[in-house]
């Protein structure tokens, strides 16, 4: 739908519509020109970089989008942040500890991911935490710094303890934390048999709900941890076995993106007691780890609505040094080294995906009185004369009689009474008058509750080249979300409000919520389509759980990656990671054989030849499409040739 009146924009005003300055948190922006910039490092001016000029640097090196944009840079910032942050907050307080932080291998289990942290986390000693032995695998491989920790959680098989008693050997501080209460015998048997002395842990449950979308790992009803009962029982296991001495962590976990920074308290509070009362029983401890749950603010609104936090990082640090202080000092016991967990809030900010929007669908309520013949009048008669009356003091009765006629004329149609121009023309007055009600409603205080999802039924849809479940899953699952905007023209008011569908055909396929204050917007505002160049979104705060969670729904699959960094000179270095799947790729997966797939289209081919319905020529032409067509990328191909 078309917004009215243009006046000079401003890049403030763009600011503001897309709140890019609230959650883009000094890494993203828009610049003069109306583009939007990264800044790979907060404290390097020549590190910000327009995403256009990103975008045009890998069109021009073939590269096609979708693609998904990695920053190690701000990868590292992160880092730096949560390590430099908790250890202000502990020298302020006067907590004799320190902070280790560990990096939770799901959030992003990429490779490069991984990679960075341990070689820039080094300095700080940030280590890693696995929930499977998959992870431990590749933990216990990229780990190397004998005074950072592997948090072993999840379930565990003797072959996962294991490995985690091998890595001590290594010179790799990994934890065992127990999780369920037979793996305490199972972890001192294979001590045993190894001859390793274990480092373990005691996951418990705390008792307080967090609220916000992943607070299930909370609560008596979470299904991993031991409630008090069973931390009693694994204490008195590792007394009787005189393996007490062992037992130096404490863990717990709330959930991810805990909003509300009176439930982290109140957690804390709650470990730390646990924490006290594992010193009382004798055990050494030592280490006290909050899990993850530091949440990011993705819309940008700090509040502790779902989408955001209510806090800061310096609170977050603040609240759990002072309440962990406070009850040691308390209690009179030595201050543990902290651990934390967070995964999201190190690397949300981490990717960009960048996708081109291909087509529109434009809701037009533009009605032409020519467009209606005399033999079309009777049947349509009632909803014009609606048309003119329509008024500011009458609208709510219009819109009762305009719903009264539009049912009208469709039970008509039924009957074989009006017929389907007919019925098509009356759709359209009837959107063209929903549009001048919206229009007297918006010049109104008041917008009655009937109408203010109008602007969604109005909306344009935009078709995105990409797809909600392959590249934001959390999207679909858990209506999460992600800050969305236009990565050009912000100098222009845009002038459309549209929902985003991908090219998936599924009705799920589509993104219909955007980040907006006070609530949620159900449309986003756009620019009507360039004629000359691709008009590109970017999708912001897409590094944590969306890319293992993807999926290949309808067969659309990994997009193109590229890392960005940029060199002492200042210049932007593109390394073009992965290329996106192939259509072979993907047909693989589910257990087709491109190979097999390609002769039988050939046989296909010989048999029409044999039978004279096409020639040797246009064989050969089937031929070379189809396999052009295994190898190409999943996505909508524009414009270059291969
Ligand atoms: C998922 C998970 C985390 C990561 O939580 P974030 O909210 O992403 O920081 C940390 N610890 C455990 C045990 C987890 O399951």
């Amino acid at each position: 739908m078309a917004q009215e009146t243009q006046h000079a924009w401003t890049i403030a005003e763009a600011n503001t519509l897309y709140g890019i300055r609230e959650w883009g948190n000094g890494y993203f922006g828009i610049d003069d020109s109306g583009e939007v910039y990264v800044t790979l490092n907060r404290d390097v001016p020549t590190s910000t970089i327009s995403l256009l000029k990103i975008a045009k640097g890998l069109q021009e090196r073939g590269l096609k989008l979708p693609v998904l944009l990695r920053f190690s840079d701000i990868l590292d910032d992160r880092i730096k942040y949560i390590n430099e942050s908790f250890l202000k907050s502990m020298k302020e307080a006067g907590y004799r500890g320190t902070y280790r932080g560990v990096y939770p291998i799901k959030v992003n289990q990429q490779q490069q991911v991984i990679e960075e942290i341990a070689h820039y986390g080094k300095q700080y000693h940030h280590g890693l935490e696995t929930g499977s032995k998959a992870e431990l695998i590749a933990a216990l491989a990229y780990m190397d710094d004998p005074k950072a920790f592997v948090i072993c959680n999840g379930y565990k098989d003797e072959e996962y303890v294991d490995l985690a008693l091998r890595g001590l050997s290594l010179g790799i501080q990994t934890v065992l934390v127990v999780e369920m209460p037979g793996e305490t015998e199972l972890i001192l048997d294979r001590a045993r048999a190894l001859n390793i002395k274990p480092i373990i842990g005691l996951r418990m449950k705390p008792s307080t709900i967090a609220g916000g979308h992943w607070t299930e790992s909370g609560g008596d009803r979470s299904v991993f941890g031991l409630n008090t009962t069973q931390v009693m029982q694994a204490v008195d296991v590792l007394k009787r076995e005189g393996m007490l001495d062992c037992l130096k962590l404490l863990h717990y976990h709330l959930g991810s993106q805990i909003p509300n920074i009176h439930a982290i308290r109140i957690g804390a509070i709650e470990a730390a007691r646990f924490y006290a009362g594992l010193v009382a029983e004798g055990a050494p401890m030592g280490l006290l780890d909050i899990g993850g749950g530091l949440a990011i603010d993705y819309d940008g609104s700090q509040t502790n609505s779902s989408s955001s936090r209510n806090y800061s990082m310096k609170e977050y640090c603040d609240d759990i040094v002072e309440v962990v202080l406070g009850i040691c000092n308390e209690t009179n016991i030595e201050h543990p080294t902290l651990i934390s967990e967070s995964g999201r809030a190190l690397v949300a900010y981490y990717s960009v995906l960048l996708l081109n929007i291909l087509d529109t669908n434009a809701f037009s309520t533009e009605l032409n009185l020519d467009d209606i013949t005399p033999e079309m009048r009777p049947a349509l008669e009632n909803l014009l004369y609606v048309k003119r009356t329509l008024n500011p003091k009458n609208t709510q009765e219009c819109l009762n009689d305009l719903n009264y006629y539009r049912e009208e004329i469709r039970t008509k149609f039924l009957y074989g009474s009006v017929n389907m121009r007919e019925r098509a023309m009356a759709e359209h007055i009837y959107w063209s008058i929903m549009a001048d009600i919206f229009k007297i409603s918006r010049e109104q205080d008041y917008i009655p509750p009937e109408l203010r999802d109008l602007e969604y039924h109005l909306s344009d849809i935009y078709y995105g080249n990409f797809s909600v479940f392959q590249s934001l899953p959390d999207v679909w699952a858990i209506d999460q979300l992600f800050p969305i905007m236009p990565i050009h023209h912000l100098e222009e008011q845009p002038s459309r409000h549209a929902i985003l569908a991908d090219i998936t055909c599924d009705c799920d396929g589509k993104i219909d919520k955007f980040i907006g204050r006070p609530e949620i917007n159900r449309t986003l505002p756009l620019h009507a389509l360039p004629d000359d160049e691709d008009y590109i979104l970017g999708v912001f705060l897409v590094g944590a759980y969306q890319e293992t969670l993807g999926d290949l729904h309808n067969l659309l699959g990994d997009t193109n990656v590229v890392s960005v960094t940029y060199d002492e000179q200042g210049t932007v270095v593109l390394h073009h990671e992965l290329d996106g799947d192939t259509v072979a790729d993907v047909l693989s997966y589910v257990e087709y054989d491109p190979k097999h797939l390609e002769s039988l289209v050939r046989m296909k081919a010989e048999a029409a030849v044999r039978e004279g319905r096409i020639t040797t020529h246009q064989r050969r032409k089937i031929i070379t499409a189809y396999t052009a067509g295994l190898r190409g990328y999943t996505y909508y191909e524009t414009d270059q040739e291969d």
